[in-house]
């Protein structure tokens, strides 16, 4: 995730270009306080979270050596209730991003109004170079440095960029061990036999999917046979494809990190599904593979970034033929380039609303851990298509009435519960 990815999110503010991603993301949830007329104490209470804990957690590593390894958990605003959003494990991470992210998490609440705030947590580390013991004692470690201020009714964590449902399995373990009962509530992306929920993995994607059915709406264009091409065949990217091609759409462009493949006559999913390895890649086994580059800017109806930020920029914004943009990546678009989109009459419709699935099924493992039975895969993604759609209209119909574009109409459609509920507190 780059440092532009909120900055950019905002489609405004041309000058922070060079801002971090904390200091931009400020900026624009001030901006959608300003244009929802709440006052300036409502910004001085979301500009950061209102918990934020570092931890130092020592592991005992296979050779024998302990190395102390830095940890964060963000907390941005539990004024509707307990915060909720990933761990992630990442060579790179800051403070200041995690920060950062826990109030991206809080709009992403805000947005499917679900009743949580927004957490968010990680560990400076590379997940790459440890051993499967050396994760295992990391993970419980970490638990063990936040449990006083996480819990099933505190601050439920998740999977994020490079964690999965073992290690959320741990996690909820050591919870369990340190609380002296099972507490399967108190983390999400569990593996089904741990109290994880069916759809969970899919739910990212299938939340970026309901929005492109809902954008082509506006749009007046059938999925059948519209032309689709998405960047990236990672989880995100390759379960869009699946889903797209359900509805009869014509995946006519797929790409990864060393190319990308294109036929204006469809290209065969199950069969790249099949080929496809563990990291997402595919396009280096053919010939005739094209850059990403070329792929964005290829004919296509819909065109989904589903890799990494700063794709679509004012270089190619002049050039993208599609009629619909919807970012299941974080960031993918310049702010500039949402301007120049925007102006084109591309519906762009943006990351916090269209990656929004994944947080939602989170709370329906929460709510399914709390009264002990378990929704089938069909009633799981009923309710989320019930809850996006919603989330959906509602930013679609302020970015008519308050004449913003839809990632506007979104960061104010996230943070209004929560200066609400702030207010109804007697906070501010
Ligand atoms: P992943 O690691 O499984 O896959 C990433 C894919 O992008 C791979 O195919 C990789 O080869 C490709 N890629 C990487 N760098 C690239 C580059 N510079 N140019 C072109 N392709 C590149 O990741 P993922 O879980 O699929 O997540 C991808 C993005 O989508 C992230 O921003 C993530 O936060 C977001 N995400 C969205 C959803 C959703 O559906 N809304 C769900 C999960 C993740």
């Amino acid at each position: 995730m780059g440092n532009n990815e909120v900055q950019n999110s905002a489609g405004e503010n041309k000058e922070n270009e060079n801002l971090n991603l904390l200091t931009s993301t400020q900026i624009v949830i001030h901006d959608a306080l300003k244009k929802l007329g709440f006052t300036e104490n409502a910004f001085e209470i979301l500009k950061e979270p209102i918990r934020m804990l570092n931890v130092r957690i020592p592991v005992r590593m296979d050779d024998g050596s302990v190395k102390v390894f830095t940890g964060f958990r963000a907390q941005h605003n539990d004024s509707v209730g307990p915060t909720i959003g990933g761990v992630r494990f990442h060579p790179k991470i800051s403070e200041d991003e995690v920060k950062a992210l826990s109030m991206w998490m809080s709009l992403k609440c805000g947005i499917s109004d679900l009743p949580f705030g927004g957490g968010k947590g990680g560990i400076l580390c590379n997940p790459r170079t440890l051993s499967f013991g050396e994760l295992e004692r990391l993970s419980r470690g970490y638990v063990r440095s936040i449990s006083q201020i996480v819990g099933p009714t505190k601050d439920i964590p998740a999977p994020d960029m490079y964690t999965n449902s073992q290690i959320m399995a741990w996690m909820m373990d050591e919870y369990s061990r340190l609380r002296k009962f099972d507490s399967h509530g108190f983390i999400t992306g569990k593996p089904l036999l741990l109290g994880g929920s069916e759809g969970r993995e899919e739910a990212g994607a299938l939340g970026a999917a309901i929005c492109i059915e809902e954008a082509a709406k506006i749009r007046g264009l059938s999925l059948k046979g519209a032309r689709l091409i998405i960047q990236g065949f990672g989880n995100a990217g390759s379960y869009i494809a699946k889903f797209m091609q359900q509805s009869g759409a014509l995946v006519v462009g797929i790409s990864d990190v060393y190319g990308a493949l294109y036929d204006p006559d469809g290209l065969n999913i199950e069969y790249l599904l099949q080929r496809r390895d563990s990291f997402g890649t595919v396009t280096s086994l053919f010939d005739g593979v094209i850059t990403n580059e070329e792929l964005l800017e290829k004919e296509c109806d819909i065109l989904v970034p589903a890799a990494t930020s700063n794709q679509i920029t004012a270089k190619n914004a002049h050039s993208i033929k599609a009629k619909i943009v919807v970012e299941a990546a974080n960031g993918p678009t310049t702010m500039e380039a949402t301007k120049i989109l925007s102006d084109r009459n591309i519906l762009l419709v943006p990351d916090v609303l269209a990656g929004a699935g994944g947080v939602t099924v989170s709370y329906f493992e929460w709510v399914q851990n709390k009264q002990g039975y378990y929704w089938d895969e069909k009633e799981v993604k009923d309710k989320l298509r019930e809850k996006i759609i919603s989330a959906f209209q509602q930013v679609y119909e302020l970015s008519n009435t308050s004449k913003v574009n839809l990632r506007v109409a979104a960061y104010m459609v996230g943070v209004r519960k929560m200066v609400e509920a702030s207010e109804f507190r007697g906070w501010i």
